[in-house]
């Protein structure tokens, strides 16, 4: 028997769950139904760091668990030679800060440590911040990895309806169980008023110089260095909806990269790009049964994942799964991961 499943949102979260439904579960058909794609999702413009971010207060078990079995995906595809098509690579990275940092997933990365007061000074002799950490992470580059991911999704057969949905009743009798990836845009479609944007511009330059990734806990600035090009950030201005970028945060942004590397200012700017991280109290992955025009919708919530979308979005996607699975009244099984070094 065949089973009608539509995901709604084409973004890094609706795509991996669309692409985890289709290969876990047996004679399902999934389409996904998204007003904007690939290169015009959120997670397009961002930088793609393995970190966690502007979470609120979800519950750190599930982060955790999100994040780990997110960076078992991305580890088990750097391994391949596929990689460098889906842009994932491993990245040095430093944070700074004038307060001590408490990075709880400091467990999952590799060769996290405290960089010793006396090597702060040498590294960085400008910033002047009290304390630093280091470890290598993973960048998964999203304008080539949401490529990668829709080849392997239609290669499985999935469908794809280019439109914007005005309220679930338009897909009610059409989908056994309907998949709510909307990002921000889930605060219209399930008037969810818990749902803000967190807007962050960044900045892209040329400065094939920077070989490793800078996160400044004080000043939130961050220098990534990615494939193309470099990424300076950014702002988190919550409830802001402007989508344009604005002079003074790209003044600020240039302002704060060079109080790190004077150096930046030799780079060649190429342009600002503004996104709208979907901030909510708490992630939201669940399920939900409502009534919509008299018939009975099963949907399954996956929205919310403010500045840490590409960091979970794996993790969630299997969830999502097991969720879509339950309400098709079947059980997925997915292969364990490699044993936590927590
Ligand atoms: C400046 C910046 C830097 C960031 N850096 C990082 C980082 O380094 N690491 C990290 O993990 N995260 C980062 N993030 C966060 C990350 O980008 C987001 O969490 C993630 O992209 C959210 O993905 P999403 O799929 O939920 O939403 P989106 O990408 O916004 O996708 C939503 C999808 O839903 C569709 N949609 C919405 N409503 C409807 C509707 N009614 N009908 C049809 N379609 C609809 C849209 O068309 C779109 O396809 C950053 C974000 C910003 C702004």
């Amino acid at each position: 028997m065949s089973r009608d499943v539509c995901v709604i949102g084409a973004g890094v979260v609706g795509l991996a769950s669309a692409v985890n439904i289709l290969e876990h579960i047996p004679d399902v058909r999934v389409t996904i139904i998204a007003d904007k794609f690939s290169p015009n999702t959120t997670a397009d413009g961002a930088a793609g760091v393995w970190m966690l971010y502007n979470l609120g207060n979800t519950p750190e078990y599930l982060q955790r668990r999100w994040a780990e079995t997110t960076f078992h995906h991305l580890e088990t595809l750097l391994k391949t030679e596929e990689s460098s098509i889906a842009g994932v690579t491993a990245l040095p990275m430093f944070g700074i800060s004038d307060d001590p940092m408490k990075e709880h997933w400091s467990k999952i990365v590799y060769g996290y440590k405290q960089v010793p007061t006396g090597e702060m000074v040498k590294l960085f002799p400008y910033a002047q911040r009290k304390f630093g950490t280091f470890h290598i992470t993973l960048l998964c580059e999203c304008r080539m990895y949401l490529p990668w991911l829709m080849r392997r999704f239609k290669e499985r057969g999935g469908k794809l309806i280019n439109e914007r949905i005005l309220e679930f009743q338009e897909l009610t009798g059409r989908y056994d169980v309907i998949v709510n990836c909307t990002g921000v845009d889930a605060r219209l479609l399930v008037a969810d008023n818990s749902v803000q944007p967190i807007r962050g511009q960044l900045k892209r330059v040329t400065a094939p110089w920077i070989k490793h990734a800078v996160f400044d806990f004080t000043s939130q600035c961050y220098i990534i260095p990615c494939a193309d090009n470099i990424v300076l950030g950014g702002t988190t201005q919550h409830g802001d909806w402007n989508k344009k970028p604005n002079e003074d945060d790209s003044e600020k942004i240039l302002q704060n990269a060079h109080a790190i590397y004077p150096s930046l200012k030799n780079a060649t700017i190429e342009h600002d790009w503004v996104g709208l991280r979907p901030g909510r109290p708490s992630v939201r992955l669940e399920t939900e049964i409502r009534k919509v025009g008299g018939k009975e919708a099963k949907i399954v919530h996956n929205y919310g994942h403010g500045g840490s979308g590409i960091t979970l979005h794996w993790g969630c996607a299997q969830d999502t799964t097991a969720l879509v699975a339950e309400l098709l009244g079947e059980k997925v099984n997915f292969r364990k991961q490699p044993p936590s070094k927590l």
